[in-house]
């Protein structure tokens, strides 16, 4: 059995959506699960329903959910013939549990009401699919996630029990006589069967679990580039495919900001030893990234850049040098304010920590800090890594650059810089 993953932008049209048929056509005589996200940018026009509901703007919710569902029966106008009109009762149904949510007052967390509006993306784009693929004469199973993937009600972040889940998910797929199964990434359900969400771009995460789950033999995510490159090619316009690349390093290269894939898809892979593969859904002919459990010698160079980066200075105020005490009542900050320094740099009498600009922890922490340290704040920096470096690498990437600290070991090499005026 394989899983393949299918993100946002391999769906967001009828071309797109023709040319997924093309790829499972190819793949169709073996078990596949297809976890699919929501189409394009439906998530995000999603979100914009439910700040409007939320704020008591009933209109206006109701208005942009209006021209979510307008895109999906477009594109369900051009996909479908005879598929059609059964395609459009399952989206008049979905449609109309949100309109009803739409026309009440709310009472409950925002974090709730997301996660019931929210999640109807992917049960839009999978139904279109799995319509499609059925008029195409590709016979598939469209499930509902939600009766499969159990979680808490941490709305939005939401946790998957697994042995719950396992059990349902191999009841659904291995008692299905035919191979293909269509199926939502990113979403979930409680056992109150309140609908639940794992997080932006979770997707991957989903079908990472279905792999564990089924032993699966590959999970497959299909992306707009030829696989994982060593930088961003928006970038850098040298940036290469790295073929093969093992576990750990792609969690180092999500650590460092890398936006490669999603950081916990890999677990649930490495634990069974599921290789990856990150394929262009463009050109499957290509050989795509392969992402195994075997080291891997001579790595190129792997650059990351984090942008809107805050380096925070914090010196002792009467020049003591930095102790335990202080230390530790810093890390305890940095827990109650969920901050995760991105780097950290310890000197004799001075602390420097290289952060993400979300301003309000910034804040948080900077007035907690000011009672144990000085406090000085310096904002629009870049974070630069680079994996593995060589020295010409290292000498051609920081030439010129007006850097205020620097951090090296021998795999990485990290500098904050500020931008050029
Ligand atoms: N549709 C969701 C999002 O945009 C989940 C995903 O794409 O993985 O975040
Ligand atoms: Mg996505």
């Amino acid at each position: 059995m394989k899983i393949f993953k299918f993100g946002g932008a391999s769906v967001n049209s009828v071309e797109r959506i023709k040319n997924l048929k093309h790829i499972v056509q190819a793949y169709q005589q073996d078990p596949l699960v297809i976890i699919v996200s929501a189409m394009g940018k439906t998530t995000n026009g999603l979100e914009k329903v439910v700040q409007a509901f939320y704020k008591g703007n009933k209109t206006e919710a109701l208005q942009l959910f209006e021209v979510v569902k307008n895109q999906h029966l477009t594109t369900a106008k051009y996909l479908l013939v005879f598929q059609y009109n059964a395609c459009i009762a399952q989206l008049n149904d979905f449609f109309t549990e949100v309109e009803w949510l739409l026309h009440d007052k709310p009472v409950r967390s925002y974090d709730y009401y997301y996660d019931q509006i929210v999640c109807t993306g992917e049960l839009f784009s999978t139904c279109l699919i799995s319509h499609f693929l059925n008029e195409e004469k590709i016979d598939n199973q469209w499930l509902d996630v939600r009766d499969l993937l159990r979680t808490d009600n941490n709305f939005r972040d939401a946790g998957v029990q697994f042995e719950y889940s396992a059990t349902r998910i191999k009841d659904a797929i291995n008692g299905y006589k035919g191979n293909i199964t269509i199926t939502q990434g990113f979403i979930g359900a409680t056992d109150d069967n309140e609908s639940t969400t794992l997080g932006r771009e979770g997707s991957d995460y989903t079908a990472a679990i279905f792999a564990n789950i089924l032993d699966a033999e590959s999970l497959t995510i299909w992306k707009d580039v030829e696989g994982v490159m060593n930088a961003d090619p928006k970038a850098f316009p040298d940036a290469a495919l790295i073929k093969a690349l093992n576990f750990t390093e792609v969690i180092e290269m999500a650590y460092y900001g890398a936006q490669v894939i999603h950081p916990k898809t890999i677990k649930p892979l490495q634990n069974k030893g599921i290789p990856l593969l990150v394929k262009c859904f463009l050109d499957p002919a290509l050989p795509g990234t392969l992402i195994h459990d075997k080291y891997i010698k001579d790595l190129p160079a792997i650059i990351v850049v984090k942008a809107d980066q805050v380096l925070m200075s914090l010196k002792t105020k009467d020049f003591s040098f930095i102790g335990e005490a202080p230390m530790s009542q810093l890390y305890d900050m940095f827990g109650l304010v969920k901050i995760k320094p991105n780097l950290i740099q310890t000197g004799a009498i001075q602390l420097q920590l290289c952060l993400d600009n979300h301003e309000e922890k910034i804040d948080q922490l900077a007035s907690a800090c000011s009672q144990l340290f000085d406090v000085q704040i310096e904002k629009q920096l870049n974070l630069l890594t680079i994996r593995h470096y060589t020295e010409p690498i290292m000498q051609d990437l920081l030439a010129g650059k007006d850097i205020l600290l620097e951090q090296k070991t021998k795999e990485t090499i990290q500098c904050v810089y500020r931008n050029k005026a």
